[in-house]
């Protein structure tokens, strides 16, 4: 069997550029899919301010563990982030999972 490596979409590339660093959520290295987060919900006056970047997975689990109020209170750092009891068992979790790893039917579980 051979792997197919050639298909790289344009936006595979673009991330490819920013991708030297660590996901700093998980730690784990950055690979695409990844997005980048506001540490200040652009929502809550956070236009312009610091982002990270992150696993797509990794961004996601912020979003449906915190509103974006809390987001703004608190969870704005990712230190914080980081040792909310919920993130830290998703870290555990994802850890092992290749840094590639994105499972689309996370997305589709809330009906
Ligand atoms: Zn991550
Ligand atoms: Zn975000």
């Amino acid at each position: 069997m051979r792997k197919k490596r050639s298909d790289i979409t344009e936006q595979e590339l673009q991330a490819r550029e920013s991708m030297d660093d660590n996901c700093p959520l998980c730690g784990r290295t950055l690979a695409v899919p990844c997005t980048r987060h506001h540490l200040l919900p652009v929502s809550k006056g956070g236009k312009g301010t610091t982002t990270v970047l992150l696993h797509k997975i990794c961004h996601d689990k912020i979003h449906r563990v915190f509103s974006e109020k809390e987001l703004q209170k608190y969870y704005n750092t990712v230190e914080r982030l980081r040792e909310a009891e919920a993130m830290r068992e998703f870290i555990h979790w994802v850890r092992k999972k290749d840094a590639g790893y994105y499972d689309v039917s996370l997305r589709q579980k809330r009906r």
